[in-house]
């Protein structure tokens, strides 16, 4: 009934109308005020977006990309690459149907944080001609039993609905965080994910090649080990595709793309920029560059300069400068456990040293800044110890001068724990080649034990060799607050022409 409610309106209208005059009452001021009050009705619901494309109904997020393309997406070459392959799918549905080939319907993006994951599935619903709907996993989470499980059912729906009134032959359905309710199902306490999951498998086996719209689902995860292998298995989400943190081409073409819009000094080395990002997320990157441009704006420059974006790497990197009033013996403390940093750094890989610093940034209160990477891939037992060594360095100095640490070693030791476990994970330790199901506890801990005091004990043994160096870099560092490495570097040479 209420779907032909216009209609009758429409037809009731003049009836009524000519009822009234054919009774002999005056319709001109009824008609005016029914034309003023249609007009504020139909002006509020074009304001609202109600029923024109793009309108945001319910939770999820249906706004159509604003034309993302690939060519909008820097590096992930690879990742493109067989999302293009995947999506051909969709797009020769004609030929898959020929050859009798089962639609494709579930892609899964597993990879870090900010790596481009959402921008992927909104270009590929602009590569294939597809509505676009968004959802993350967290909006499917209710304590009442069955309420997610309604608005998977509602996604798909919308999905639907959406490409019949849009006119579009396909949707991508993207669901962001997919581990939130595609998690291992143990049918116990958790009966409320467990109906989601199912609810979405039954969405999924109901996807037919002959279906029109067409439907694909785009699901991303940072955690693929922790889903439900019903999810993985085939004819569900069988594509998985992963989408890594690039590499310096990969960063230098994003950081292009995100500079577009900004005025750039024309001696700007972008390359540069993409060596000292080693590491970072594209989502980083586009904060550097946003950071860059703030700083630019707040100095009142013209320009966008080398300095700024080196400024805005050190930000995103280690948090904002702070104003944190340190004591003098603080400042003391932390300028010696960061030379400690610095010199085993440096004496492991001569020349690794960019800055040591003694202003406060984020949670730390110095820091030492390392000269940019060559990307790498593959780490060898003396590195990852190397590594080990440096992070150690800061609480050995403290050791060394005061005869006890502080509690400013905390993050250290947890990279030098990630960085056992690594070696232990990869058979490098005298555990040999294991994996963490097969060690008790006591042997893990022992080899964790005994790694770490050999080289907290190396450690030791190079510090005690440079003290010089400490004592003059502290009074530089104590005085200037930063220290570059070059000029680090001559105090060092200096010291060990003299020893
Ligand atoms: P999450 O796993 O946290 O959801 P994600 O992988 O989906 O992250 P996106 O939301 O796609 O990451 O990226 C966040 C932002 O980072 C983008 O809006 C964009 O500005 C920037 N970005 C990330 N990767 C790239 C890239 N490859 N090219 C250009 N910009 C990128």
């Amino acid at each position: 009934m209420s779907k032909y409610g216009k209609e009758i309106m429409i037809g009731l209208v003049p009836v009524v109308i000519a009822f009234l005059v054919f009774m002999g009452v005056n319709v001109v001021p009824i008609v005016l005020m029914g034309v003023i009050l249609g007009s504020l009705f139909y002006m509020t619901r074009m304001r609202a977006g109600v029923g024109g494309v793009g309108g945001d109904r319910g939770k999820t997020k249906s706004k159509p990309p604003a034309y993302l393309t690939f060519e909008d997406i820097g590096g992930q070459e690879r990742a493109k690459g067989e999302l293009k392959e995947a999506l051909d799918f969709l797009i020769k549905h004609e030929e898959i149907k020929k050859f009798g080939i089962r639609p494709l319907k579930g892609i899964l993006m597993e990879g870090p944080p900010g790596t481009g994951k959402t921008l992927l599935a909104k270009a590929a619903a602009h590569y294939t001609n597809s509505i676009y709907v968004a959802a993350s996993g967290s909006e499917f989470v209710e304590m009442y039993v069955g309420v997610g499980a309604g608005r998977i059912r509602d996604l798909f729906k919308e999905a639907r609905q959406r490409a019949v009134k849009e006119n579009k032959e396909s949707a991508i359905i993207f669901i962001d965080e997919i581990d939130v309710i595609g998690g291992k199902r143990d049918g116990g306490q958790h009966k409320e994910y467990d109906q989601t999951l199912n609810q979405l498998l039954t969405e999924m086996d109901g996807i037919h090649t002959t279906d029109a719209p067409r439907i694909l689902l785009i699901a991303a995860t940072n955690r693929k080990e922790t889903l439900d292998s019903a999810l993985l298995r085939p004819g569900r989400f069988d594509r998985h595709i992963n989408v890594d943190l690039p590499d310096k081409k990969g960063r230098l073409h994003i950081l292009n793309i995100h500079m577009r819009n900004k005025p750039i000094a024309d001696d700007v080395s972008m390359d540069k920029v993409a060596e000292e990002t080693y590491g970072f997320s594209g989502a980083q990157l586009e904060s550097v560059m946003n950071e860059a441009a703030i700083y630019a704006m707040r100095e009142q420059s013209e320009l966008i300069s080398q300095g700024h974006l080196s400024k805005a790497v050190d930000k995103v990197m280690m948090g904002e400068k702070t104003d944190r009033e340190t004591t003098s013996d603080e400042r003391k403390r932390v300028a010696i456990h960061e030379l400690g940093h610095a010199i085993v750094a440096e004496h492991v890989r001569p020349g690794s040293v960019a800055q040591v610093a003694l202003s406060p940034r984020g949670k730390a209160l110095g820091y030492v800044r390392h000269q940019p990477q060559q990307d790498q891939y593959l780490y060898t037992k003396p590195f990852i110890e190397n590594q080990i060594m440096v992070a150690l360095g800061g609480a050995v100095s403290e050791e060394i001068f005061y005869g006890h640490r502080s509690t400013g070693s905390k993050g250290d030791f947890d990279q030098a724990l990630q960085l056992v476990q690594t070696m232990i994970d990869s058979g490098l330790t005298e555990l040999g080649i294991v994996n963490l199901q097969m060690v008790t506890k006591e042997e893990y801990t022992k080899e964790n034990g005994a790694i770490l005091d050999r080289l907290i004990a190396t450690t030791h043994e190079v510090l005690a060799n440079y003290r010089p160096v400490f004592e003059q870099s502290l009074e530089i560092l104590i005085k200037e607050e930063t220290l570059s490495g070059d000029r680090f570097r001559e105090l060092m040479k200096q010291f060990s022409t003299a020893a």
